[in-house]
Parts: structure tokens; sequence; C-alpha cells
């Protein structure tokens, strides 16, 4: 092992950089590379900047009572300046994530809010894991929430919720900074969704955390080789331009093309050199196309090689169901009970929405209950979905 090789410090961003990525770390930790962030990465440190703000500014104010929109938007709008951000869409995704902030945060009493961007130290086995918390609130004498602010477009599956190696360690820091603290509750807070996808962890899952990641911070001080992982992730990956993967995957190049279909293993490694250079070019196409409806904000369309670009109003039609149900049945004679059973059904995703909010004010086990209640009245229906993983 080399002196560049040694990890100084280990942080949760470190980590999750090799684990994504091995090349992207190399990258930017041992050829020190500067980081060129896409828009995700700086809109979501323009947003948490001006909630730091916010709160920061509400403690000083010694705050019990609503947290001030205009205050929250002056912050956002000063953050987004900082950045240097631009484009119309965006920014007023900003403009809305901040007031629902405001509105799901409802009354705030500042002597809750135990730390906002509390940095950390935690010495784990032979490393030193630094880190910073979005937010740490006091829930009750014995109980406190560390929340983590997401501006994630996807809600995170309960999996990755529960085994999050992020929020570990913020538990582990936590345990060491308010040691008073019996339960601890952790939290993403995921912005564009106004809701908390919630979790804890067990002292034996802390300690598992610890070891995995004194484990990897070794398998990544003696790592010879940094392969790339090529995904569509590399879209937003701050190294993008300084890596020759990408620029490969960029061009469709393939290696693999199989002529003889009867030939199911060559097959199926077209198929999967197809399905990665796909998802890599379409979030390329995504990219592109961001920067496209950025400049069509001010503009009613944009003549470029030949093609025509335009931002097309869309429409959804949702029928409100006490007037529908009277018009269907005065002109049926049908009872609504009737006309209801038949029409009606509730939005699984809404459902799940609703049901992440009852989790906040009732024990676990109740909600579980409620859950498995309602369960028992669904009806699922089936159909085919092709799936591939890779296997180890
Ligand atoms: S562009 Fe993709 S493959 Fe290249 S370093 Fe970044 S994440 Fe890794």
């Amino acid at each position: 092992m080399t002196e560049s090789s040694r990890n100084p410090h280990l942080s949760f961003s470190r980590l999750s950089r090799y684990e994504q990525c091995p090349r992207s770390y190399y990258l930017h930790y041992r050829d020190k590379l500067p980081a060129e962030p896409g828009m995700p990465l700086r809109f979501g440190t323009v947003l948490h900047a001006a909630l730091e703000a916010l709160l920061k500014e509400a403690i000083d104010e010694q705050l019990v009572g609503p947290l001030s929109v205009e205050r929250a938007l002056a912050f956002y709008q000063a953050a987004w300046l900082a950045e240097g951000l631009s484009g119309l869409e965006l920014f007023e995704q900003g403009l809305h994530i901040c007031r629902a902030f405001v509105r799901v945060q409802g009354v705030l009493d500042w002597r809750h809010v135990l730390a906002v961007e509390q940095d950390f130290r935690l010495q784990v086995g032979e490393f030193t894991v630094v880190g910073c918390i979005d937010r740490v609130d006091k829930l009750d004498d014995e109980s406190i929430e560390i929340i983590d602010y997401k501006s994630n477009y996807q809600l995170f599956s309960r999996e990755e919720v529960d085994s999050s190696l992020q929020l570990a360690l913020y538990q582990a820091a936590a345990q060491t900074l308010w040691p008073w603290a019996k339960n601890i509750r952790l939290s993403y807070w995921l912005l564009r969704h106004d809701l908390r996808q919630v979790t804890v962890r067990t002292g034996q899952q802390i300690s598992d955390a610890l070891t995995y990641v004194e484990m990897l911070g070794r398998q990544i001080e003696a790592a010879a080789s940094f392969p790339p992982q090529v995904s569509a992730n590399c879209a937003y990956c701050d190294h993008r331009h300084h890596c020759d993967a990408y620029a490969q995957a960029l061009t469709g190049a393939r290696s693999v093309v199989c002529a003889d279909l009867t030939n199911l293993v060559e097959l199926a490694r077209e198929r999967e050199e197809v399905a990665s250079l796909s998802r890599v070019l379409y979030a390329r196409k995504q990219e592109l196309e961001e920067v496209l409806k950025a400049h069509l904000q001010d503009k009613e369309q944009l003549e470029l090689g030949g093609v025509r670009y335009r931002l097309l109003p869309t429409s959804t039609v949702e029928y409100p169901i006490e007037p529908t149900l009277s018009l269907l049945a005065d002109a049926t004679g049908a009872p609504k009970e009737q006309l209801a059973t038949k029409l009606l059904a509730i939005d699984k995703k809404a459902f799940d929405q609703v049901l992440a909010e009852v989790g906040k004010q009732l024990p676990r086990a109740r909600v579980a209950l409620l859950k498995a209640e309602i369960d028992a009245h669904a009806s699922t229906r089936y159909s085919t979905r092709f799936w591939a993983k890779g296997m180890a």
C-alpha cells in the first residue's frame, strides 16, 4: 500500500462513490480531479443551503410557530444565485419545494431542533469517519430524529431505507453526540414528495454496518484496479468528462452482435450490452433534453439542424367523485354505491403516501395491522414483466 492509497479519513460520500463506481473514486480521490457536478447535484446543494439558513434563522430568533414562506423563498433565491443555476422550470420547482417544506413542517419549536448541519467525527476501527448530518430533532427526553433532506425524483424502496449505510453512520455518530438518546428515528425527508421515509436500526445492525465500513475502507486501500461501472448514473457523474469508459459508451459502440439467435449464451451477452448502453444513452437523452427545455422556456420554438423543438402543453382529465357519481346515478337510476364499486379504485402510489403520513402518527405495529387489513380487500392484477439481474 502506498501513502497515496491510505484513507486519511472515510466519509459516506467517499465510501458510496467507491461502491457505485471505483473509477469515479479513483478520478476524485487519487487523481484529485476537480468535480463538475451536474444540475441535480447543484440543485440539491441550493435546497440544502436554503433550508439550513431558514432553520438556523428560526433557532436564532427562538421561533415557536410556522416558518416564514417569504424567508424560505428569499434564502432559496440567494442560494440559487450563489450556485449560478439557470432554468425557469427548475427554479419554479425549487419555489414549490420551499413552500411545501414550510407547509409540511407546520409549527416549529426551536427548542426541538437539536442541530442543523451537524459535523461529526467517528472512530471506526483504524479509520476516522467524518460527515455532516442535515438536521437532528428532539422528539422527547429519550428520543431524537435524524433527518437527511433528499431532492430525488424517485422514492427509496423500503429495502434501500432500511439498509442505508448513510443512515447507519449517522445513527452511530448521533449515539456519541447525544448519548442520552435511547431511541433514534432515521428519516429521509423527500422534498419533492412532501414525505419522510422513516426507519430504525438495532444495535446489532449498527455494529454490522461499522464492521462493513472498516472492511470497505481496507478494501479501497488495497485495491489494485478501479474499474468503471458504466450505468445510467454516468450522466450525473461529476467526472464524466474525464472518463474514457463513458465517452466510449456514448458512441454506442458495440462489441457483441449475436448472428445466431439459437445461441442463447451469445444472445444474452448482446442483450446485456444493449441494455446497459440503452440506459446510458437514455440518461444522456434526458440530459440533452433538459438543456433544450431550458432554452424553450423563453422561446416558442427552436430550429436546430433541421429539427423543430417545442414545449407542447399536455393535459390529463380527472373526474371529481361526487358530481360524477350524482350525474350518472340521476341518468341511469343506479345507486351511487353500485356505480362507485364499478368506477372507483384507489391509486396505490397515493395510498402508500397516505399510509406513510399515517405512519408518523401511529405506532408501527398499528400501521402494519391497518395495511394488512386493507390489503385483505385489495385485488391484484397479474401480467408478466421481463426481468434480468446480474449474478455474482
Ligand atoms: S462516468 Fe460512469 S463509469 Fe465513468 S467514472 Fe463516472 S460513474 Fe464511473
